[in-house]
């Protein structure tokens, strides 16, 4: 089990080294990824260690939705015109940082990126 003093997103979520804050709230942050599969492919993160859904308080489900519509929106209101989430918990299933966080990929008509189906 990883130390949460070690924990990379842990280090991010407390400005211990350097992101470029998309928006914040109370309990969540949004970033963009530092290796992005599609462009404008954001991160969000908990400010808090969470390993991943499994540990996530479900009381800030209602801040998370937000925090999602939000970032959407953003997107939606730069040059892209859908998005898709995706969430890896535990390792089978592709988590390599276990700090719970959502992958939001930005989409375009015709950009070509399969998603699923
Ligand atoms: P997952 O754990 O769901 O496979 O993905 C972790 C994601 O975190 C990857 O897409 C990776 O590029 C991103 N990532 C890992 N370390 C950093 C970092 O230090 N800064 C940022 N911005 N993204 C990171
Ligand atoms: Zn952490």
């Amino acid at each position: 089990m990883i130390k949460q003093d070690e924990c990379i997103f842990c280090k991010i979520a407390k400005k211990e080294i350097p992101v470029e804050v998309i928006f914040e709230t109370e309990n969540f942050i949004c970033f963009p990824d530092a290796d992005p599969v599609v462009k404008g492919h954001s991160l969000i993160i908990t400010k808090k260690h969470f390993m991943n859904i499994m540990e996530l308080p479900s009381d800030l489900g209602k801040e998370l939705i937000n925090v999602i519509k939000k970032l959407g929106e953003i997107k939606l209101k730069e040059c892209f015109s859908g998005f898709n989430l995706i969430m890896n918990n535990f390792p089978e299933a592709g988590q390599i940082v276990m700090h719970a966080h959502i992958h939001l990929l930005p989409r375009k008509k015709g950009d070509g990126v399969k998603v699923l189906g």
